[in-house]
This record gives structure tokens, C-alpha cells and sequence, in this order.
């Protein structure tokens, strides 16, 4: 077997052009009979890498995967791209499983999803043996290890297969594996010769900005407005929280609802049902949502509470944009959610690592250096070059002479007798009357008010920046209190200066970036990516399936920007394979061309649009020139304006696909500005007559943009 029938299997039923770099690798490896333990970020691409071999090889493919909702899925999708899945697991009735493992015996299957538990049940084995099996695929693999957080029993009895099949490869695949449970699941799978394939764990589609807590629903309600039909996750910590945010979001409009532990289970699956199908754009969740679900085209997720570590907070921000498309994430941070998570994990096992992995994510989110550097630090991988998707690339901070504001903060600490917390200091530096600031006389000392010219808000920052640079620390042991260190001593007394970051540049990282207005280009794209989301929703819902199993996101937008209207430019898009084209191919031509011909800014009783209605009429562009008495030129110029304003014209009439590619290369390799036919003419001495290089202009004015 060879790669390059499972390059031709990826266009004709994924509709990819090409392997992404890693997917190569692990599928030449599977082919070569070779077992592998697969480590590839949330939306990486694990599915391809069995799923190709499965289809490509003789036989049925056996994938394992814990979660029963997301087998369903997968299977769906797979049947939606025209290739013979099924699934096996206890939602089945017995006359439904009976069916399955006949199709399986018939040779009708060729990948099988089944359950943890089904496997290991006695009747599997022999069911097994009966069949040609190609390849062995544990999704998940790390459920495999106590030490993970999603620890499956079962998983740890899954030795057997490597025994009772030895010559059949077995791939484990997982996202999450750091290196003791990478070693378990090798060892609990007895393949101890398996190759392994570590992809870059960096998500570059996903912007990461963390944000002062101060006014959270106010930013957030600005979000989404800004982005209206999106569909996005807030996580928090509290069930509390979740119904008071969508509470708050559902005052100001904005689709949304609560989900958390305390629900009951329907309501709980009714919710998560309706946000896989696009019903619900936002949900508002503990962390227990999102693990069951596939769904790829989640466009953000914020954090509204801090996340206990870095494990947490990448896997859940994981669960935006899976389809590639750049989608965002917005962490917010106070320090009362430290302190808050610090009294929470100081009461369980195992505190003091939690306490560890806890200052891990609190430096990420003070971080003044690309978060992403950070980020993938944390996971052992390097970035080169700072990422410019982050807030701190975005909006790099600027530094001032903070000493006296320091200073200020420092000498009201030393008269407050080291006995106070941040809110308190603060009050006591911006003058408060608060109750308890008057009733222990603290606007008595000399400092009481020394701040007032900065917001509580900015105080907050600051505070944070000095406790960063060591002038400070806080008692977790004393009611957290602040203390002032050796260092910050030193700064009181005059005796070194301090930088702090300006305030301002964090503020402009809260409004949010003033975007370049968007051309009419784009925002004609824009309005067809809406219309073909609406038309997508609508066979979705008739059909009974998640829209993104229709078409993903990354499609949609794809198509949206390059208006495909003739069936060999549709099978050009990423995502189009057979069974899509031969299912949506039409229908989507026709809303795009119905489309264009209502954006067309042709006047009425225009030469163009008279050309175009004999064109219609099937007549040739020499009997439309006879008919007309224009010369044939003035026709393909005609034609090639219509072309570029959107009409669907089959361009490849006149000029042949391997033309027309050399052109496109001739005209997209010129730099003149605007676009000079005759140098392009003369590129090819001659040998290419001008009509044609007219239309292929064209071609590249509509599908490229650029040049004039
Ligand atoms: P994972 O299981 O690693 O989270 P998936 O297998 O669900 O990721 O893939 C994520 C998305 O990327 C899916 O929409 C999938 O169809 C798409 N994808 C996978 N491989 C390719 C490829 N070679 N070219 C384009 N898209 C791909
Ligand atoms: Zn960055």
C-alpha cells in the first residue's frame, strides 16, 4: 500500500487536497504494519490517521472510543462522506447490534467504533476472530492511565488485543499524554516497539487574550454582539455563576443557557443537543462541558474564573475552532480567584502540586512575554518567534518610572502595619470611606488617599506588577495579607528605580482592537458565508444531523471567499469529496449563483448583459458577434467582465485547465499594477491569444482579489 491511495482516498472522500505533515508519517507507518502512540493536539487531525488506512486497506478497521455520544457522531460523519461505519456499544438494542455485526461478517463494514466496555465483554473475541482486522485504533489512549484524569478501567485490560492479534497494528492516540502516562499506555498495551509521533501541540488559529476581571459581563455582552450567530462556551467556576451569566446574557438579548452537575440529566442533554446543532450558539458551563462533543465549529471560549492549571485551561480552550478556522479565547483574571483557588486546593490531596501547577497558570495570565512562548514552554516545545495571536504581541506593553507610585503603595503597607489584603490597600490608597477603612482609623495615616488619581482597577494591576517583581508578597498563612520583602525595602528608600507597565496599553487590549474597516469584497463574502450557513442549518435540520457535519466552517468560509459555481471549482474546495459534491454540490452552486446575480451590478439593458442573455441562450461568441455585429474580442471582454462580477460562466470552454493554470502562474508572477495584458501576451511570445489571457484575468480578479 502507498501513499499515494491515501492521498487519492483523502480528496475523494474527506475532499483534502494534502496529508498535514505528521498524518503522512503515522499512515505510511500503519501500512507498514507498525504499531504507534499518536500524541496530536485537540483538532490536529487523529481521525485521518485511521481513518484512511481503514478505508485503503482490505478488511474492517476497530476503533475504541469511551464516549458513547461522540461515537454516534463520528459515525455520522463518516457515513456523510460516503464510507461504511457503525457502531457497537449499550445504546444499541439487541436487533440493532445483531444487524451491525452481520453488515461487520458481510465485509459491508469497514470501521467499527465500539465501547470500552463491549470490547472486554466475552462475546467480542469471537466476533473478532471472524473477521479480516486491518487496524486497531485506541481514540483516547489516555484513559488508559490511572494518572490521567479520565481514567477508564476497562481501558487497563486492553493487553489482550496485542496477544490475540498480533500481526494486526495498533494505533493509540490521544491529546493529552505527559511522559509517565505516554510510558503506561505503552506498557498496558504491550507495544513496547511502537513508534512514536509527537505533533506540535501550538494552535495557531487560536488568538489567546486574558483580560482584568473588573466589568466581565459588560466585555463579554460587547463580544458577542460584535460577533452575533457565533457559537462560543463561557466556563466559570460555580454552578451559581453559570445560571447568574446567562441569566445576565439572555437580559441583553443574547441566546444562551446555563449547564452544570446540578442539572438533571435530560435537561443536561437537551442543551448539549441543541449546541451541537447550532440551536443554541452559547453556553454558559462548569468544566463538564464540552468533553462528550465534537463539535468542530465552536468559534470561542472565555474563562470566566481562572482555571486551576495549564492542563485544564489548554484543553478547554482546545474545544474552539477544531476545524482550523481562527477563532479566539479570552481567560479573565483577578487575584481573588487565586486566593479563592489557593483556600480550594489547599484543602484536598495532593495540595502542594496543585499549588505549584496553580502559580504555573497565574504567571501565564500576569505574563508581560507572548502567552503562546509560555504556553507551549509549559509542554515542552519552543516557539521561535513570538507568536503576534496573543494579546501581549498584539498590544505589547509599554513601561513608565513607577517608583513613587510604588512607593506610595509601599509606605501605606508599612503604616498599615503589614496587616492588610489587596482590596484593602487599595481602598486605603484611593481615600475610601468605606465602613471598615473608618472604623480602624485608617484614614488616619498619612498615605490614606495617596492613590486617588488611579482607578481601583489600575491599583489592582500595579499591585499585581509589584508582587511579580518581588517588592511584595502575599501571607497565605496570615488571611493573605501583604508583606513587604527586602527588595521592596529597597525601592521604598529611594535606593532603585522600578518600572511598571503603563496601564493604558492593557486598556487598549479591552477595547477591543480597532479593526481596518472591511473592504466590499469581504464583506461581500461575509454576507454569502451567511447565506450559505443558513442554507447549510436548513439541510441540517431536515436531515437531523449537526450542521458541521454538512459542511464544516472551514469550508463554508472557503467557498464564501472563492464562489464556486461550476462543478469542477467546487470539487476544488478543501472539504469536498464525492459524496459532498454529489450530495451538495448543486444546491450550493445554485444559492452562490443566485447570489451573485442579485449582487451583480450590471444595469439592466447593459452591452454585458445583453451579450449574456444570448450567451444563455447557448449561442457561440461568434454568432453572439455576428448577432450583435461586434467583433468576437468585444464578446470574450464582455464575457470575462461578467465572469469577474460573479456570473457562472464555465470559463474552462475557452481556455483548457492546463492553459489556464499557466496563465494564472504568468499573470499572479507579474507586478505590474493594474494587470498589463500584453506583457503576459509576450511572456508567452505570442503563442496564446488575448481573449484567453482576457477571461484568465479575470479568473484571478474574482477568485484572488488583488491587482486591478
Ligand atoms: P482531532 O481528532 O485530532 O481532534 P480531527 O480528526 O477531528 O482532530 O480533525 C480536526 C479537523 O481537521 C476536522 O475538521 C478534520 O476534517 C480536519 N482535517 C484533518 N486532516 C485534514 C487535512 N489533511 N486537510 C484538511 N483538513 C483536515
Ligand atoms: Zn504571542
Amino acid at each position: 500500500m502507498n501513499l499515494e491511495i491515501a492521498q487519492q482516498a483523502l480528496k475523494q472522500y474527506f475532499g483534502y487536497d494534502s496529508f498535514r505533515p505528521m498524518q503522512a508519517e503515522i499512515i505510511q507507518s500503519v501500512f507498514n504494519k507498525k504499531d504507534a502512540l499518536v500524541l496530536m493536539p485537540t483538532g490536529g487531525g487523529k481521525s485521518i490517521c485511521f481513518q484512511i488506512p481503514a478505508i485503503t486497506m482490505k478488511g474492517v478497521c476497530i476503533v475504541l472510543s469511551p464516549l458513547i455520544a461522540l461515537m454516534k457522531d463520528q459515525v455520522e460523519g463518516l457515513r456523510a462522506n460516503g464510507i461504511d461505519a457503525a457502531f457497537l456499544n449499550s445504546s444499541l438494542s439487541s436487533s440493532e447490534q445483531r444487524r451491525v455485526e452481520d453488515d461487520l461478517l458481510g465485509g459491508r463494514i469497514k470501521l467499527l467504533y465500539v465501547s470500552p466496555e463491549k470490547i472486554v465483554s466475552g462475546g467480542f473475541l469471537p466476533l473478532m476472530r471472524s473477521i479480516d482486522i486491518n487496524l486497531f485504533a485506541i481514540d483516547e489512549a489516555h484513559c488508559i492511565s490511572s494518572w490521567g484524569h479520565d481514567f477508564r478501567p476497562e481501558y487497563t485490560r486492553l493487553g489482550f488485543l496485542k496477544k490475540q492479534f498480533p500481526d494486526v497494528p495498533l494505533l493509540a492516540l490521544t491529546a493529552t499524554a505527559d511522559k509517565v502516562t505516554r510510558r503506561d499506555i505503552c506498557k498496558q498495551l504491550a507495544i513496547s516497539d511502537a513508534g512514536v509521533f509527537i505533533d506540535s501541540f501550538n494552535r495557531a488559529n487560536l488568538s489567546l487574550t486574558v483580560l482584568p476581571a473588573q466589568k466581565r459581563i459588560e466585555h463579554i455582552v460587547r463580544f458577542i454582539k460584535d460577533r452575533p450567530n457565533q457559537s462560543g462556551i463561557i466556563y466559570c467556576l460555580s454552578r451559581k455563576n453559570t445560571e447568574k451569566i446567562a441569566q445576565r446574557l439572555k437580559a441583553n438579548n443574547i441566546k444562551a443557557e446555563a449547564y452544570h452537575a446540578g442539572m438533571g440529566s435530560n435537561q443536561r442533554s437537551k442543551i448539549q443537543e441543541a449546541f451541537i446543532t447550532d440551536a443554541l450558539p452559547i453556553v454558559v458551563a462548569t468544566i463538564a462541558f464540552g468533553m462528550g462533543i465534537d463539535k468542530s465549529n465552536v468559534r470561542w471560549v472565555m474563562h470566566y474564573n481562572l482555571p486551576k492549571n495549564i492542563e485544564s485551561y489548554y484543553q478547554e480552550i482546545g474545544r474552539a475552532g477544531r476545524d482550523g478556522v481562527p477563532s479566539d479565547t479570552i481567560l479573565f483574571y483577578s487575584y481573588a480567584d487565586v486566593m479563592m483557588m489557593r483556600d480550594m486546593l489547599n484543602q484536598g490531596d495532593n495540595a502542594e502540586v496543585k499549588l505549584a501547577k496553580l502559580e504555573r497558570i497565574k504567571q501565564y495570565a500576569e505574563a508581560l512575554i507572548c502567552r503562546r512562548k509560555i504556553l507551549l514552554s509549559y509542554f515542552g516545545e519552543t516557539l521561535e518567534k513570538d507568536c503576534g495571536n496573543c494579546d501581549v504581541c498584539k498590544n505589547p506593553p509599554q513601561h513608565f518610572d513607577g517608583t513613587v507610585l510604588a512607593q506610595k503603595a509601599l509606605s501605606a503597607l508599612v503604616r498599615l502595619k503589614e496587616g492588610v489584603g489587596i482590596t484593602m490597600l487599595i481602598d486605603v490608597l484611593r481615600g475610601s470611606g468605606r465602613a471598615e477603612v473608618l472604623r480602624r482609623g485608617f484614614d488616619k495615616i498619612k498615605t490614606y488617599g495617596a492613590g486617588a488619581a488611579h482607578s481601583a482597577a489600575d491599583w489592582q494591576q500595579f499591585i499585581i506588577q509589584m508582587l511579580n517583581t518581588g517588592l511584595m508578597d502575599i501571607a497565605y498563612d496570615e488571611n493573605n495579607v501583604l508583606k513587604i520583602t527586602e527588595e521592596g525595602k529597597i525601592i521604598l528608600f529611594g535606593n532603585k528605580k522600578l518600572q511598571l507597565v503603563k496601564m493604558s496599553s492593557v486598556r487598549e487590549r479591552l477595547a477591543e482592537r480597532k479593526k481596518k474597516p472591511k473592504t466590499k469584497r469581504q464583506k461581500l463574502g461575509d454576507e454569502l458565508f451567511e447565506t450559505l450557513r443558513d442554507l447549510r442549518l436548513k439541510i441540517a435540520r431536515s436531515k437531523d444531523m449537526p450542521a458541521y457535519l454538512v459542511l464544516t466552517d472551514a469550508t463554508l468560509t472557503e467557498m464564501a471567499q472563492k464562489k464556486p459555481v461550476t462543478p469542477e471549482e467546487m470539487r476544488d474546495i478543501s472539504g469536498i469529496g464525492e459524496k459532498k459534491m454529489e450530495l451538495y454540490g448543486q444546491i450550493f452552486m445554485d444559492v452562490i449563483i443566485d447570489f451573485l446575480s442579485k449582487k451583480s451590478n450590471l444595469a439592466k439593458g447593459s452591452t454585458q448583459k445583453i451579450t449574456y442573455n444570448y450567451f444563455k441562450q447557448g449561442l457561440t461568441v461568434d454568432e453572439i458577434a455576428a448577432a450583435r455585429e461586434l467583433k468576437s474580442s468585444t464578446i470574450y471582454s464582455h464575457l470575462a467582465v461578467l465572469y469577474e462580477q460573479g456570473e457562472a460562466i464555465d470559463l474552462t470552454q475557452f481556455v483548457s485547465k492546463t492553459e489556464g493554470k499557466q496563465i494564472l502562474e504568468a499573470i499572479k508572477q507579474q507586478e505590474e499594477d493594474p494587470i498589463k495584458l500584453s506583457t503576459i501576451f509576450e511572456h508567452f511570445n505570442e503563442a496564446i491569444p488575448y481573449h484567453k489571457i482576457r477571461l484568465m484575468v479575470s479568473y484571478y480578479k474574482r477568485h484572488f482579489g488583488g491587482k486591478n
